[in-house]
């Protein structure tokens, strides 16, 4: 349809040779009235045309525009068949000569630039057909009834080959579209992927982190007689395997998510796996010199959650307000939770660190988004999710004395009647 105004820039010219070439002959008028009858339709076609070009597209919007150029084609293709019908039997040689030629011009034209949609070209070609053999059989000899025998084969091939070719059209389209869709799913499921990969690097570093440090401090304490260790070697070891045990979890987690299993749920009190992960990290915060204040004092921390899930919240929000607080003079995160109206849990994290400038407020849950050297941006977007998945809520607001304050609202479980 590329050339669809070539088309009517030919049906125009055409309109106007003949017109011309019927100066001075008894059907000069004739002629005229038909050439302008094709102008009026050319006319409007393109006026309306360029004043639907900046209407918004849409499916209801094309099938009306191949309505219409369905019947623009038909009322031109049969202004076009009034030609030979009109002038083929009175005319000479030349003007004959001159009508078949137009006739033939307009007939493989239309085919040509309407193929993709055969209906269009017949609407178009198909009357003209029909006219230039009603005008050849009308004269009745027999070259002329040669001649409409020849015109009808060559319609009927470039019919066919109309049909054909919008059939290989749609197939290409079909294969091309199922390429590109194939494609794109396959670089959606890379991105997946990469996403995932990098939950499970920032989610069992840690742990990893923690267990290495525990059986180092195992293998100093064994270098100590065993009547002056400060504790008993099996502790850091019992640690380790504790912090191991969280990276199977973490794993087993993350294995049920890809087979679509549903993270399984269980009543859980908070305050437990707050306290356990803040003895998780104790060798991390003592390094640092970090004080932490646990005001849990919420009467209800019943919540019905995934226990690996829970953990992977609190591990985040307080590793990060470690990291935050990597240089600040005063290091403290105070942890507190209280019960809200809507009965729900709401536990603050509280650190005194570089708190959150407001480039990134917007952001700050948005996967891959980091300003650490070696961050991976995925934390605080599985923190989201998870929370989100158990209709509870996640928000970050600057801390009244300088740092953050992350907050968590969960819905809380009614314990069952004892
Ligand atoms: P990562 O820790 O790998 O950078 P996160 O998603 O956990 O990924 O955190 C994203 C970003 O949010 C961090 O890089 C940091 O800029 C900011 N952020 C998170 N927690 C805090 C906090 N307690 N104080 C200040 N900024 C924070």
């Amino acid at each position: 349809m590329r050339h669809f105004p070539v088309v009517m820039l030919a049906n125009v010219c055409n309109a106007f040779v003949f017109a011309i070439a019927s100066w001075g002959t008894e059907k000069f008028l004739l002629a005229l009235g038909w050439a302008t009858l094709i102008w009026s339709i050319v006319s409007v076609m393109v006026l309306r045309q360029w004043m639907r070009r900046a209407a918004a597209r849409g499916v209801a919007r094309r099938r009306r525009g191949v309505r219409r150029l369905l019947l623009y084609a038909l009322a031109l293709g049969s202004a076009w068949a009034a030609l030979p019908l009109l002038f083929f039997g009175d005319a000479s040689l030349g003007g004959k000569l001159l009508i078949t030629c137009l006739s033939s011009g307009m007939l493989g034209g239309g085919v040509f630039v309407m193929a993709s949609l055969p209906v269009a070209a017949i609407a178009f070609s198909g009357p003209i057909a029909i006219g230039a053999l009603i005008a050849l059989l009308q004269v009745g000899d027999r070259d002329h009834v040669l001649m409409a025998v020849v015109l009808a084969v060559y319609s009927t091939i470039l019919f066919l080959g109309s049909f054909n070719y919008a059939k290989e059209l749609r197939t290409l389209v079909a294969t091309q579209i199922a390429a590109e869709e194939k494609a794109s799913a396959s670089a959606k499921n890379l991105g997946a992927l990469a996403e995932m990969a990098a939950g499970l690097a920032h989610e069992i570093s840690q742990p990893l982190a923690a267990a290495a440090a525990y059986i180092q401090s195992a293998e100093r304490l064994l270098l100590v007689p065993a009547e002056k260790r400060p504790v008993p070697i099996a502790q850091p070891l019992r640690d380790a395997a504790t912090q191991l045990e969280n990276v199977h979890q973490i794993i087993v987690h993350l294995r049920d998510s890809i087979t679509n299993r549903k993270a399984e749920r269980k009543p859980l009190h908070l305050h437990e796996t707050i306290q356990d992960v803040i003895q998780a990290n104790r060798r991390r915060q003592e390094n640092a010199g970090i004080r932490i204040d646990a005001n849990l004092k919420a009467a209800d921390d019943l919540v019905l959650a995934n226990p690996v899930e829970m953990r992977q919240i609190f591990t985040n929000l307080i590793s990060n307000a470690f990291d935050a607080m990597e240089s600040s003079p005063e290091r403290a995160l105070a942890i507190s939770s209280r019960a809200t109206s809507d009965n729900a849990i709401r536990i603050d994290f509280a650190d005194t660190g570089v708190g959150i400038s407001p480039a990134i407020k917007t952001k700050l849950f948005e996967p891959l988004m980091t300003t650490k050297s070696r961050g991976l941006g995925v934390g605080l977007s599985i923190t989201r999710s998870i929370v989100e998945e158990h209709e509870g809520q996640i928000w970050a607001e600057p801390n009244p004395g300088g740092g953050a304050v992350f907050t968590v609202v969960l819905p809380v479980e009614k314990a069952p009647a004892s």
